[in-house]
């Protein structure tokens, strides 16, 4: 069996399918292609979704700021209403402790740039506003079995947080994707599950195709590697891994559920922390839960995964302890449950813990990958910036490589320079190497 797109998307998560809507928007007869039964399964399913605005770099800061009205204005940006109900935006605000591994006053300096609405917080109002977290300094991060003095009395204190009130998270990731996917729909965009893209087919340094593991071609001359974990994998099949300076792999990531503070709704009441003095973040769940997240201190080493398809989705004992135990002491009354709650999932993880949004060595071949953990929030911007891209390279003989495309964000009108996430770009010293970004 064969069939024939303009465009031909790998995976279904929450970035693939922001491409795919902006391409059928810009008018390109897309086919989108999953392994999995549905879209928005892969590893978007186990995203936090927080939507935050504190990255290291400018082009991040402004990235994640214009995403925040997408997400605010949900049914505006689909256009439509998906029958399985629509995603909803939590705004609980954002509040980012000053620790010593984040440069905040930079990043104070890019929310004046951009235009970020925040308040820059002492450690006395951190506690005034919310006083069930603790000024407590405790750095460096560290783990309760390998630190001897992790219970010990700390006297330092903190030099306060940003809160940034416009910063939330959305409350269903995988609904969101399907919304997607209905929204690319109305505008003729074309979906298969349970496709498994098992080669790129090339000529003369062109592609001209995707085959299925069940035999079927695709015919297409533009083919957008999405696959998230699994982008290194299609990268290979494609033959530009190696040509790439930047590449992709997959980390497990644990995130631990634990129940909020007896007297306290950190679900109505709570934010989104991101607490780099302890190594963690957290956010309000459903049922008055908190998510408790690593931010990769030192002190946890790095999972790295060889086999995508082979790995513990459980936690384990002693990463579910360290983080809990570390929320603890940001949140003095907490409770430690004896049943561990949590799920793990895999991050994408770049050499530099920056995304790739680029074209590729390879004709007609594109990569948006090494997610590294924190580009959920800004998929839809994703999704424009990929397919400005991708029009201005196949229709106008854009040299991207040569002149990187010039991108202006639509609401705050700062121009994004590609260049900086391409796939050939030197390692950048300003990323904190982390979740962060
Ligand atoms: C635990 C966790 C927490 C996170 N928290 C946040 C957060 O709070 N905020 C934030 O902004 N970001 C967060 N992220 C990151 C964010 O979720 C990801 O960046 C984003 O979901 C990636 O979307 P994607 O579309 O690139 O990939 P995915 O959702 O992984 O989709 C890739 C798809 O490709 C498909 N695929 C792979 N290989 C093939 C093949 N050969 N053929 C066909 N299909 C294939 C897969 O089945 C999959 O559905 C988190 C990630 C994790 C894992």
């Amino acid at each position: 069996m064969s069939k024939k797109a303009d465009a031909v998307i790998i995976g279904c998560g929450i970035i693939g399918n922001c491409i795919a809507f902006e391409l059928a928007k810009k008018g390109f007869k897309t086919l989108s292609v999953d392994r999995n039964g549905d879209s928005g399964a892969g590893s978007t399913a186990g995203s936090c979704a927080i939507v935050r605005a504190h990255y290291s770099t400018l082009e991040g800061v402004a990235f994640a700021w214009e995403g925040f009205g997408i997400w605010q204005n949900w049914e505006e940006y689909c256009e439509v209403q998906d029958d399985w109900g629509m995603a909803k935006y939590r705004q609980c605000g954002s509040v980012m402790v000053k620790s010593r591994d984040r440069n905040w006053k930079k990043i104070l300096e890019h929310w004046d740039t951009v235009g970020v609405p925040y308040e820059n917080w002492d450690a006395d109002t951190m506690t005034e506003r919310l006083p069930i977290l603790s000024k407590t300094e405790f750095w460096p991060p560290s783990r309760p079995e390998a630190d001897e003095d992790f219970f010990g009395e700390k006297e330092a204190v903190l030099e306060g947080a940003l809160y940034c009130p416009s910063a939330g998270y959305m409350s269903d990731p995988k609904l969101s994707t399907h919304n997607v996917q209905v929204a690319a729909e109305a505008r003729g965009a074309e979906f298969i599950f349970n496709a498994e893209v098992v080669e790129i087919i090339r000529e003369d340094n062109q592609v001209t195709g995707v085959k299925l593991k069940d035999g079927t071609v695709i015919e297409t001359g533009i083919v957008v590697n999405v696959a998230g974990p699994h982008s290194s994998i299609i990268n290979n099949m494609a033959g530009v891994e190696e040509k790439n300076n930047i590449k992709t792999r997959a980390e497990r990531h644990e995130v631990a559920y634990v129940p909020s503070p007896a007297g306290f709704d950190f679900e109505a009441g709570g934010v989104q922390i991101s607490d780099g003095d302890n190594g963690i973040y957290m956010r309000p769940e459903v049922g008055n839960n908190i998510l408790v997240g690593s931010e990769d201190p030192r002190c946890d080493t790095h999972q790295w995964v060889e086999d995508p398809d082979e790995f513990n989705r459980n936690t384990t004992d002693a990463q579910w302890t360290a983080q809990i135990y570390r929320a603890a002491r940001r949140l003095p009354d907490l409770g430690i449950p004896n049943m561990h709650k949590g799920f793990a999932e895999l991050y994408d993880v770049s050499s530099d813990w920056l995304p790739i949004y680029d074209k590729s060595d390879l004709g007609g071949f594109y990569m948006a990958c090494g997610s590294s953990g924190n580009q959920y929030k800004n998929a839809p911007v994703a999704g424009m910036m990929m397919s400005e891209l991708i029009e201005q390279c196949e229709k106008e003989g854009l040299n991207h490589d040569k002149y990187p495309l010039q991108f202006t964000l639509p609401t705050t009108g700062v121009t994004l320079d590609m260049g900086a996430f391409s796939r050939n770009r030197e390692l950048n010293p300003n990323s904190t190497y982390s979740v962060i970004g």
